[in-house]
């Protein structure tokens, strides 16, 4: 992975300290991922980093079988999930810890945690998503 110096670095810096920031417009209020230097809406570059709870709802996930690059650290079958973050509307991907093999419910409410997944010697931090 390059220097982490993108649009979203204060994102994936965050979770590295175990904290989910995601970016809202200082000029309109919107928030927006994924993560611009610029409004969209207003035009604004004043892109504030809140704090959020990891509290969201199953948008849509998928259950993994086969190997691909990137999940040699995975035990297989494994859930992704895609989650719509509670109260502003942003979706994020990450993994369901899935002991029972249960499939996800659109909808259903979830709650994230930060872990990680080893990739290529690495541990990049991960949401890892859990049943409430
Ligand atoms: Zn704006």
């Amino acid at each position: 992975m390059d220097a982490n110096d993108g649009a979203d670095a204060p994102y994936w810096n965050g979770l590295a300290e175990g904290r989910l920031l995601l970016p809202r417009c200082g000029g309109c209020g919107a928030w927006t991922w994924p993560a611009v230097s610029r409004c969209g809406g207003c035009g604004s570059e004043d892109m504030q980093w809140v704090e959020r709870p990891m509290a969201a709802t199953v948008f849509s996930w998928t259950r993994t079988w086969h190997r691909f690059g990137f999940t040699e650290s995975l035990d297989l079958p494994f859930v992704s999930i895609v989650a719509t973050v509670d109260d502003c509307g942003i979706r994020l991907l990450g993994r369901l810890d899935d002991p029972g093999q249960v499939d996800p419910v659109i909808g259903e409410a979830i709650t994230g945690r930060i872990g990680a997944t080893r990739v290529e010697g690495r541990d990049i931090p991960t949401i890892i998503w859990s049943r409430n």
